[in-house]
């Protein structure tokens, strides 16, 4: 309990900062005894994670839901369990082959010496986790960290306190204090977290955040990977089959009620096809979520200020014009959770804040557009996407939305899938992050890899010394 008066909550973070000290200590001084874990120790630490994950999995579940207020058992499963479950194995699998030193082809002249790449744990790795997926976004990137052979510091957030609580529990239990450990607290735990000489940070959370925390890195030349947010647009061709697209536009947005970082934010449609797109929306979201209020299916909001902030946002476009159209059947029954209903907001423009932030809650934004040049121009108009959807069946056109625009990571034909692939890197790019994961590109994140070149023997780099004669201008020459 962070406790409710401002001398306790002072006295709790004072707590909080001196605990994440004293852990970031214990897993630097064991990253200096041994420095390259063997491939045993790693398995060992990837293997205590799995159990950990599926012997847990009620308690994870429960504590999430209990932390929203309500949230479907179903995506939890898929989105929380699922998911890191398939993470860690895969770092299982390949552990032995990602290990491996590279050889590398060596120029002619440097011959007979040998060059190769040795893949080494860069030390302590920070994690700082979002309260989104609360435990993917933690646990995936700690296996990776693990199996690079890093010890680990986790901070979770502050909005999912009961899983963060489990979590450290949980990880003191599994793993030894050098290993892997977990830091709970808020903002300020936060920035003390970020201050410290971690030898490389992993921050997933939003663009602003993002930057303080990318700044507290730099002073200690820490570096840096940077999963953020932003708004992702969905693209929808004029040739676009809209009884295919629209339910998995729906389920995209409406996964985890909106709360997904790769959630489609708004949709480009063509214009004389808004009324259609507006009536198959609307069928697709009745056929998955009858109701929503009391519906098992349809996650809450995290917090009343979240709440709030989307009625703010919709609020907002209403005064300026804006007409929002309920996506689910009406229903009289408030419900017991903060929930919010899906909608759409028509007729929106620019300086709506609905269209200035990213949404991050079940309101999906319709843009109107003409032509192709147009949807590609407002898209690339903003900050780069984390994600970006094209729904059509033209191959010139689909060629042409990837060539002519920049974005994390692309689904076509679909929404949020390709975070699902641990084969495909997953990241962002400008404003939506920097650096990448998942799994053979997150071994790499947080891995040095170290060039080596063996001398032989007998060479002939002599002639590289003084005193320089002809052979070296002819070997240079
Ligand atoms: P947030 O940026 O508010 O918080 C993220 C974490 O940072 C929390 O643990 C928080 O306690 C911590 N924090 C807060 N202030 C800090 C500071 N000054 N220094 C260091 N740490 C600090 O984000 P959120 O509200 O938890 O998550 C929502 C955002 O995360 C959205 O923008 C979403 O798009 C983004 N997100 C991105 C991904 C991705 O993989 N790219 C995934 C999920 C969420």
């Amino acid at each position: 309990d962070t406790g409710t008066t401002p001398e306790g909550t002072a006295c709790a973070s004072h707590t909080d900062v001196a605990l994440l000290h004293t852990a970031f200590a214990a897993l630097r001084t064991a990253s200096k005894l041994d420095r390259t874990p063997q491939y045993a120790i790693r398995m060992d630490r990837l293997r205590r994670l799995l159990a950990l994950t599926s012997q847990n999995q009620d308690r994870i579940l429960a504590a999430i839901s209990a932390d929203f207020g309500h949230r479907s058992a179903h995506e939890m499963q898929l989105a929380e369990i699922f998911t890191t479950l398939s993470a860690i194995r895969h770092n299982m699998r390949h552990l032995r082959g990602w290990m491996k030193a590279r050889r590398v082809a060596t120029p002619l002249h440097m011959r007979p010496g040998r060059s190769r790449l040795l893949r080494q744990p860069l030390g302590v790795v920070g994690i700082i986790a979002p309260w989104n997926y609360p435990f993917h976004l933690a646990m995936a990137p700690a296996a990776a960290a693990l199996a690079a052979g890093n010890a680990v510091l986790i901070k979770p957030s502050e909005l999912t306190p009961r899983l963060s609580q489990l979590m450290k529990e949980l990880v003191e239990q599994t793993f030894a204090p050098h290993e892997m450990a977990v830091a709970t607290g808020g903002a300020e735990v936060g920035a003390a977290f970020s201050a410290l000489p971690f030898d490389h940070l992993f921050f997933t959370g939003s663009t602003q955040v993002g930057r303080a925390v990318a700044q507290a890195a730099a002073a200690n030349l820490t570096p840096v990977t940077l999963e953020l947010g932003g708004k992702s647009p969905a693209i929808v061709a004029a040739d676009c089959d809209l009884d295919v697209a629209a339910p998995r536009l729906a389920f995209g947005k409406l996964f985890n009620a909106g709360q997904t970082c790769v959630a489609p934010d708004y949709a480009l449609v063509p214009r004389q096809r808004i009324q259609a797109f507006v009536q198959a929306m609307q069928r697709a979201t009745r056929a998955m979520y009858p109701g929503v209020m009391d519906n098992a299916d349809y996650t809450a909001i995290v917090s009343q200020r979240h709440r709030e902030r989307l009625a703010r946002l919709l609020d907002n476009a209403r005064q300026q014009g804006a007409v929002v159209v309920p996506l689910a059947a009406p229903e009289n029954t408030a419900g017991p959770h903060l929930k919010q209903a899906p909608v759409l907001v028509l007729n929106v423009n620019d300086s709506m804040q609905i269209m200035r932030e990213e949404i991050f809650g079940p309101l999906l934004p319709v843009v109107p557009y003409d032509t192709l040049d147009d949807a590609l121009e407002y898209v690339n108009r903003g900050d780069h996407p984390l994600a970006l959807y094209w729904f059509g069946k033209s191959v010139a056109e689909r060629e042409r939305v990837l060539k002519e625009s920049i974005a994390g990571g692309v689904t076509i034909n679909d929404a949020l899938w390709h975070v699902a692939q641990e084969n495909l890197p997953f990241g962002g790019v400008g404003a939506s992050g920097m650096g990448s994961y998942h799994g053979e590109h997150g071994f790499r994140t947080f891995s040095k890899e170290k060039p080596v070149f063996v001398q032989a023997r007998w060479n002939a780099f002599g002639i590289f010394r003084p005193p320089y004669g002809r052979l070296f201008e002819r070997a240079i020459g």
